[in-house]
């Protein structure tokens, strides 16, 4: 058996050359390299996809989370209450405008953030909480907007790896007052480059973040707030214009194989998600805890399967945020989960006979 890669963007991208590189002729014929029209056309899709009314095209998922918090007003003195177990970027938002992130605990079992852990780490100066669909799971989003509600606090959603994850029947994006995107390349929708966006049901926080993304103006020279270079590339629009249109038939492939690997993977020393009755994830990860995490990866390894690791470290034991003062055992289920997570293969071009050896594999493991 080949090696089977985590994640290989190269067979969706030698399937569907063709069809992008029509677009890219097109772009580069027109030279609307940087925002313009296919900018615009992909956000209208992607809304038209997602049923999100106000869709945003920045220049990457990281940009979204810093605009999410500008938009919001929220600055220096607030703070922002985010989970531990997440991609550092979810962070990075708070920390860009000054203001102090907070880091909460999962849930043993479905690995979200954790309502009750919330609750208790609201103070006065709390002013948004940014929920996570991490791994395209969606968190609990009606207790979380229930205590958003209570105190009166924003909700960001960060559906960076949620493209297509539906919460009791709706895709995710339009809960809080913002969501943000990322169109990183290896999301189950991303760009030929990087790209990001944001989506909303509010039509002042939409003008605002036209202008923030096109330095603080939308007339050419004339400069109303400081703003910031984040527009979105003409080529990776045209990319994601292709690609969008794929993306439910790829997450269907996705929810193939995840159920294949629920069902399927018995072996009692592995341990997966738990998938509440409210979510239909678009499994942009796999991921599973094993407590001999050394011996599972190299049973894996051994069997020519790659294995993946999201994240090995929790946001709040990272070093950029030492200054914050948390320690080992503040967040004992993220812990354990950075020490002992590993992500199977998952993407849809996966041939059966992969999966199968996948499941073979783990289930080997002894
Ligand atoms: C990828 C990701 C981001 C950042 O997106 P970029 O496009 O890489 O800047 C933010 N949050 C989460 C959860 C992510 O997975």
């Amino acid at each position: 058996m080949q090696q089977i890669p985590c994640l290989d963007l190269k067979r969706q991208h030698q399937a569907i050359k063709k069809e992008v590189f029509e677009l890219f002729e097109q772009v580069y014929m027109n030279t609307a390299f940087s925002g313009g029209p296919f900018v615009e056309r992909f956000e209208k899709e992607f809304s038209a996809y997602t049923g999100l009314p106000y869709v945003v095209g920045v220049n990457n998922g990281t940009s979204a989370l810093h605009l999410a918090m500008l938009v919001l007003g929220i600055g220096p003195g607030d703070e922002v209450i985010l989970p531990a177990n997440t991609f550092i970027a979810t962070a990075w938002g708070p920390s860009y405008v000054g203001a102090t992130p907070v880091f909460v605990d999962c849930d043993p079992g479905h690995w979200q953030i954790d309502p009750i852990a919330i609750e208790k780490a609201i103070t006065p100066k709390t002013k948004a909480i940014i929920g996570v669909h991490l791994y395209g799971m969606p968190f609990d989003v009606d207790a979380v907007t229930a205590i958003a509600k209570k105190h009166k606090l924003f909700l960001i959603e960060d559906a960076a790896q949620a493209q297509g994850s539906r919460y009791k029947g709706t895709m995710v994006g339009g809960f809080g007052e913002l969501a943000c995107f990322s169109f990183y390349p290896g999301k189950n929708l991303g760009a030929c480059g990087e790209a990001g966006g944001l989506s909303t049901n509010n039509e002042a926080y939409y003008k605002h973040l036209l202008s923030l993304r096109n330095h603080g103006g939308t007339v050419r020279y004339y400069h109303d707030e400081v703003g910031f270079n984040m527009r979105m590339g003409g080529l990776e629009a045209a990319s994601l214009q292709v690609k969008v249109k794929y993306l439910e038939q790829w997450n269907n492939r996705r929810r193939e194989i995840a159920s294949r690997y629920l069902k399927e993977i018995t072996n009692p020393k592995v341990k997966m998600q738990s998938q509440p009755t409210w979510a239909d994830s678009n499994y942009h990860l796999f991921v599973v805890t094993v407590d001999n995490k050394e011996a599972f990866v190299q049973h894996l390894t051994a069997n020519s399967i790659q294995p993946g690791f999201h994240y090995p470290v929790p946001c709040h034991l990272q070093k950029a945020y030492s200054h914050l003062g948390y320690k080992i055992g503040d967040m004992p289920h993220s812990e354990y989960l950075a020490a002992h997570a590993v992500s199977l293969p998952m993407f849809a071009e996966l041939s059966n006979e992969e999966v199968q050896h996948v499941i073979d594999t783990v289930n080997s493991f002894a």
